[in-house]
């Protein structure tokens, strides 16, 4: 009987090395979503983010809720050693320094950090921040935050002009432009593809240096926009770590009314640029509902159709 267990747990030490030794049976990737004060509709916007990226099976998220505005951030202090990706969905009080220390060594030793839409209005006024996100708007943000930075003649232009930095005009539907087909996160999507009804933020300033600039779209002056192709979606390199920008997605007033965040296109960069940031690699394929040029494409359940 003893020989037998003896045999039993052998066997089970083995699959156990086999399992650790093949990549395919790696757990979910380990993140967290910081939130708690915004602008926007956090309360929304941090469930939509956490259900599209549970939804897929790959990521399990913590959630970091800071305290409400004006209230004492002192006890505020993520553990980021945990976590293999931190997504930001967080635009209120300043961070407490051990908070923004411990912040910067984690991306600088490797971390990944996904910018998502206003968490590049935070922290105008912190400096190595605005290099993590390269481009940031209003919070006071002008000509001292870095050049405005645009797509012009097949190039990204820098432009020093003074000014206010970020604006949108009124929300519409707008086709969005691949820059880096050959990036992971592009990978087998169209080259063009419409967008669900979202703000598109442009003018936006700051230290400006994109690694790969993913996606542009046209702001178009009748609907109050900068007649700039803006760019909205890029990487950013800081330290070791990978840093995934996204512009797009202003939140909605509940989940059910939420086209920004529940447009399939939005939902899979969100997706793909995570599992980048965390691992430097994109493993999900191109889903059957993947919006094309002409038509937009929601998914309501916050889940793709037929993608793990
Ligand atoms: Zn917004």
């Amino acid at each position: 009987m003893n020989i037998l267990k003896a045999t039993v747990k052998a066997i089970a030490a083995t699959l156990a090395c086999v399992a650790i030794l093949c990549s395919c049976a790696r757990g979910p990737i380990k993140g967290v979503i910081i939130t708690g004060q915004n602008n926007h509709n956090w309360p929304v916007s941090h469930q939509a983010l956490r259900l599209t990226l549970e939804n897929s099976g790959l990521f399990e998220m913590d959630l970091a809720v800071s305290p409400a505005a004006g209230e004492d951030m002192s006890g505020f202090l993520v553990d980021f050693s945990q976590y293999e990706v931190v997504v930001l969905d967080y635009n209120g009080d300043s961070w407490l320094e051990p908070m923004r220390e411990a912040f910067l060594e984690y991306v600088r030793s490797g971390g990944g950090v996904v910018v998502y839409h206003a968490a590049d209005n935070a922290f105008s006024g912190w400096e190595e921040y605005n290099k993590i996100i390269a481009l940031g708007g209003w919070e006071g943000r002008n000509e001292n935050s870095g050049p405005y930075v645009y797509w012009k003649d097949g190039g990204l232009v820098k432009d020093t002009t003074p000014g206010p930095g970020g604006s949108h005009g009124a929300q519409h539907e707008y086709v969005m432009n691949s820059r880096r087909a050959d990036h992971p996160v592009l990978k087998g999507l169209p080259e063009k593809w419409k967008h669900a009804k979202d703000e598109l933020y442009d003018r936006m300033r700051g230290p400006g240096d994109i690694k790969d600039l993913l996606y542009t779209a046209y702001s178009p002056t009748e609907k109050g926009g900068s007649g700039r192709e803006e760019p909205l979606v890029f990487t950013v390199d800081y330290g070791k770590g990978r840093v995934f920008h996204i512009m797009l997605g202003h939140c909605g007033e509940t989940l059910e009314n939420n086209p920004a965040m529940q447009c399939a296109g939005f939902q899979e960069l969100l997706l793909r640029g995570t599992e980048w940031c965390a691992t430097g690699k994109v493993t999900r394929k191109v889903p059957a509902d993947f919006p094309t040029e002409t038509e937009v494409s929601l998914r309501k359940d916050y889940q793709a159709p037929d993608v793990k």
